[in-house]
């Protein structure tokens, strides 16, 4: 039986990881977070029960695959429908938003279907992929545990390896003569810098969302007005747009907060009220900025793949596809 090693516990790697399991393959799947979801964590603050989803907020299912995989969710109550409202926003006037499709989320946190798929799997988190070493036909894994600092190698070599990272950490990995390093080389994701608000009393706006323009931020998002979550405190999750990303990626919290809370008092045209809870997230490796639409890329001589939302499509729908397409096409191989 092939082994399987999968680098990265988002929501291409399980996907992968999961149709390969379903195959009769043994697969390990490893990640650096202290959990699974990777752009799809979301953020819980013990002390006072707040959660954010801090990275993915919601997305839309047009593929047949996805739909099928999407309705099975829905069965479940993994996922559900997100209603909003949903309006387009400048400076506190509101018109329609963009596009139609209906728009989905986890239950209770955007992590649910990552959680979902990864049940029932071998999944080892807090450990950094360091290192690929090729031992005859197989690979063997360096390792850096991260919640102990101890450097180790896996003890079972693997027959292939799915990296599902981003591009600019592939790189560092893969062996320099793949060819599967041109489309790492030429990949970018963009950053994202994310402020997380809690509010004593209700900003009483007429919409759960918005995609904002003319703005430091592109999107806000009330984390209670979607299906599943009850907080006294209303939450806000606001992202900065690419270009003031760029420009603030290495500025620290204390100076991103402010900046983002005028914006955020701009977009919605009013004054914010007290604030009982702020923190922030950089994504540094947050968004594709030119994918590739393929699904995922293979360089069978080395027994390589490499998938994710930047192989694909930049959205929570290109990841789940990324994964699909790259076990699919890796079980059409070894049959
Ligand atoms: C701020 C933000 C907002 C977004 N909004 C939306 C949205 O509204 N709708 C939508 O459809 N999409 C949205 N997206 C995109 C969506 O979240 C992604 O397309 C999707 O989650 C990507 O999944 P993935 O598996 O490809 O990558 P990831 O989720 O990034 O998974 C990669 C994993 O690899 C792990 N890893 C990295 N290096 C190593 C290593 N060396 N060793 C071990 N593990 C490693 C990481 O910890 C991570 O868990 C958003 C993303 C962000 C960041």
């Amino acid at each position: 039986m092939k082994q399987v090693g999968v680098i990265g516990a988002g929501l291409s790697g399980l996907t992968c990881a999961r149709i390969l399991r379903e195959a009769g393959y043994a697969v390990t799947v490893f990640d650096k977070g202290r959990g699974v979801a990777g752009r799809l964590s979301t953020r819980r603050v013990p002390a006072s029960d707040l959660q954010f989803d801090h990275g993915g907020q919601y997305f839309t299912a047009r593929n047949p695959d996805f739909r099928q995989q999407v309705e099975d969710w829905c069965e479940r109550g993994v996922v559900a429908l997100w209603d909003g409202p949903y309006v387009s926003l400048d400076k506190g006037n509101t018109s329609p938003p963009p596009g139609n499709d209906p728009r989905y989320v986890g239950v209770p946190g955007m992590n649910a279907m990552v959680k979902d798929l990864a049940r029932d799997l071998d999944v080892q988190v807090s450990l950094r992929v360091s290192g690929l070493n090729p031992i005859g036909n197989r690979w063997e894994l360096d390792l850096e545990d991260l919640a102990t600092g101890e450097m180790k190698r896996w003890a079972q070599p693997f027959d292939h390896l799915v990296l599902t990272i981003p591009p600019a950490q592939a790189t560092q990995l893969l062996p320099e003569e793949t060819p599967l390093q041109k489309q790492c080389r030429e990949a970018v994701l963009d950053p994202c810098r994310c402020l997380m608000l809690g509010f004593a009393e209700s900003l009483g706006l007429p919409y759960g969302a918005a995609f904002v323009q003319n703005n430091p931020l592109r999107w806000i998002a009330c984390e209670n007005s979607k299906p599943g979550r009850s907080s006294a405190v209303e939450c806000w999750v606001l992202h900065a747009n690419p270009e003031w990303s760029i420009e603030h990626v290495d500025q620290s919290h204390e100076e991103v907060v402010e900046p983002l809370k005028i914006a955020f008092a701009e977009a919605i045209g009013r004054d914010l009220p007290e604030i009982v809870h702020v923190s922030s997230h950089r994504w540094l490796y947050a968004i594709p900025r030119n994918p590739y639409s393929v699904g995922s890329f293979h360089d069978h001589d080395r027994q390589l793949t490499i998938c994710g939302d930047w192989c694909h499509d930049a959205r929570i729908e290109g990841a789940f596809m990324s994964g699909f397409t790259a076990a699919r096409q890796l079980l059409a191989t070894w049959s």
